[in-house]
């Protein structure tokens, strides 16, 4: 059985324009903000193509590592023959693809309104249109209110979930939004973050203080992100406990003060 683990959460974006780097992975960086804040850290973020195998690997390696506890995939769930995500995950859970009933009453609903509007010639349902309701079973069809493809969650038990959401970012971010996190991804506190900026300081001026700080506090993360073109160093320090994040910080600026 899986662990719950710490709310590890691994993202695993789908689709071969943002390898050939002609669309940038948006959705991972704006879902790995909101994840941190929720408490729930990304610990990967996996680009792959839009091909079975890829999909497959990714899913398998994601969901049998342990402690990953919340598994997001996004993209190619849409109606053209490029999107093959839904499949892949399916084969990759080892579960059969069955019509999802919700899945298929929204994109009628969405048919009949776009028919309504005069944007389609017909309400009635394309082959292309019943494949995106082809979902790996057993799953929970959530709304999509942007856009026809649906998004879906999987529990694999032991409070481990996969989602699927469409890759369209303005879909994406809505169903972040109003469905995954409120549903999914509570109950849990963001780690402590405490910043220092230092302006025109090398950054390997920080070695021996960082040295100390890990030593001192293990608990405690610290990087070092320089901002070359504003001169600035940010050295940022975080951890489950904010009292000694602040302790952490305050030793830092004895060690090397703010100029
Ligand atoms: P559709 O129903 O349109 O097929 P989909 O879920 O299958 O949706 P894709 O076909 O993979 O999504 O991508 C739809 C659009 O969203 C494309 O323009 C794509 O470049 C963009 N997109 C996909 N993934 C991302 C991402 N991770 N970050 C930013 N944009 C993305
Ligand atoms: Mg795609």
């Amino acid at each position: 059985m899986a662990q719950s683990g710490d709310g590890s959460t691994v993202l695993i974006a789908v689709g071969d324009e943002l390898l050939s780097g002609h669309t940038q992975d948006t959705n991972s960086h704006r879902l790995a903000g909101l994840l941190y804040a929720a408490g729930y850290p990304v610990r990967r973020i996996e680009v792959v193509a839009d091909q079975p195998a890829a999909i497959i690997g990714a899913v398998r390696r994601a969901i049998g590592e342990a402690g990953v506890s919340r598994v997001v995939v996004s993209g190619g769930i849409g109606p053209t023959p490029d999107d093959r995500t839904f499949a892949a995950v399916a084969e990759a859970l080892e579960r059969p693809l069955e019509e999802n009933e919700v899945a298929l009453q929204h994109i009628t609903a969405l048919l009949r309104r776009m028919f309504e509007a005069g944007w389609v010639v017909s309400p009635e349902m394309s082959e292309a249109n019943r494949r995106a309701a082809l979902v790996p079973q057993g799953a929970l069809a959530l709304p999509n209110r942007r856009g026809m493809s649906p998004p879906i969650a999987l529990d694999l038990g032991g409070d481990q979930w996969l989602f699927v959401l469409p890759g369209i970012p303005r879909e994406f971010d809505a169903i972040v939004e109003e469905e995954l996190i409120p549903r999914f991804f509570s109950g849990r506190t963001a780690p402590w973050v405490r910043e220092i900026a230092y302006t025109s300081v090398p950054e390997a001026e920080m070695y021996a203080p960082m040295r100390t700080l890990e030593a001192e506090f293990p608990d405690v993360l610290v990087g070092s992100y320089p901002q070359t073109e504003r001169r600035r160093l940010v050295i940022r320090l975080r951890g489950a406990d904010e009292a000694r994040v602040e302790a952490a910080a305050a030793r830092l600026r004895e060690l090397k003060p703010e100029p």
